[in-house]
């Protein structure tokens, strides 16, 4: 014990930062024996024989060896997988989480800020808050699109190190379309961070762009095709913005396992390629079946989810009354003033669709 009477609280007080104590942990649901729709996961899994090839090759890692710190061989198949020409190099991440911190670290300090619209990914903001570099939120329009003159006049204004773009933006899943994008890169002197988390669900690849620009930098993740709990993130980018990036990246932050493991699903890329297909098709029939319900506005959406409004009754209570029938979604209201009333309901395998639009009948009167 400490022999001066200061408590425990004075003391987290007095050196933990006030924006650090003033926040909240990102909580995530308790999801135990519920159908879970809340979380933009893949939920299929893999073929019986493919799982027993994958445990074989898992027999002979070396956990007793530190990773690769540069992880070639997946890298390799990154590059194979998402056709990226040599000249570019790939920063990996624990998950595009970590990617989005290194990035924030990397400008911490400069007193230039991080701007993003909103609403969007909530890592952005946070991550920026943690540590303690000025953050800028600029709103997106009722419809969720770019309000592309009021961002052009922040970015101006701003002047901000790193603006985060989410294309399809989550929670919105809308694409911003390629030339607004090019606006934007054009007007920024920061750098442009372009966040392809949702790329498997749509057509719009922007990874052509890297071409014209030397202020961006694109990101994708594995986590949306099936492979979330690897924690993979992807940073595409020009060598000098790599070799920055990679001196903040812990030396081995992908472990033996997450290697290894994404090598091999990346060799078998085709079967998690089927199964985001299949969600494809499964979100134009979830978006058909969810607009029956008049009591729900769904938004088109080029994600794995789809974004609601619940009209004349309170999200919250549908998002409980879901619950009380085994199914958890996204609850948004409260997020964002723009997000009043919405849930975020990810699209899933033919079953749990049906298991949420039958909960959905008995809980909302059809049109
Ligand atoms: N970017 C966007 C837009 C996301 O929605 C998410 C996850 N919800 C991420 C990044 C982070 O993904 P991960 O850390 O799993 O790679």
């Amino acid at each position: 014990m400490p022999n001066n009477q200061e408590s425990i609280s004075n003391r987290v007080d007095t050196l933990v930062r006030p924006e650090i104590r003033g926040l909240s942990a990102y909580k995530v649901q308790d999801a135990e024996n519920l159908i879970k729709l809340d979380a933009m996961e893949n939920p299929y899994h893999w073929p019986q024989g493919m799982v027993e090839e994958w445990l074989t090759i898992l027999q002979n890692v070396e956990l007793n060896r530190y990773p690769s710190p540069e992880a070639e061989e997946l890298k390799q198949q990154l590059r194979r997988v998402m056709g990226v020409q040599d000249h570019y190099q790939l920063v990996l991440g624990n998950g595009s989480d970590e990617l989005i911190q290194i990035i924030a670290m990397a400008v911490a300090g400069t007193k230039r800020g991080i701007l993003a619209v909103e609403p969007s990914f909530v890592m952005y903001q946070l991550i920026a808050q943690v540590l303690g570099i000025p953050y800028v939120g600029v709103d997106l329009t009722e419809n969720f699109e770019l309000d592309l003159e009021a961002l052009l006049n922040k970015i101006e204004i701003e002047n901000p190190a790193v603006v985060f773009l989410a294309q399809p933006n989550n929670p919105t899943g809308n694409l911003f379309g390629e030339e607004k994008v090019r606006r934007i890169i054009e007007n920024c002197s920061g750098l442009v961070v372009l966040d392809e988390a949702y790329l498997a669900f749509t057509e719009s690849d922007l990874l052509h762009l890297l071409d014209d620009y030397d202020n961006l930098v694109i990101m994708r993740t594995l986590s949306k095709v099936g492979l979330a709990g690897l924690r993979l993130g992807i940073l595409i980018a020009q060598k000098e913005w790599a070799e920055q990036f990679n001196k903040v990246r812990l030396p081995y932050n992908i472990s033996v396992l997450s290697q290894v493991s994404a090598v091999f699903a990346l060799q078998h890329y085709d079967v998690l390629s089927q199964q985001t297909d299949l969600l494809r098709q499964h979100r134009s029939h979830l978006f058909q079946a969810l607009t029956q319900f008049e009591q729900l506005k769904v938004w088109p959406s080029e994600a794995n989810f789809l974004l609601v409004r619940v009209k004349q009754q309170s999200a919250a209570a549908l998002h409980s009354q879901l619950k009380e029938h085994g199914i958890l979604v996204k609850l948004l209201d409260g997020v964002h003033p723009l997000l009043e009333n919405c849930l975020r309901i990810n699209v899933s395998s033919e079953p749990e669709n049906t298991a949420l639009l039958s909960a959905l009948s008995k809980l909302l009167p059809a049109k």
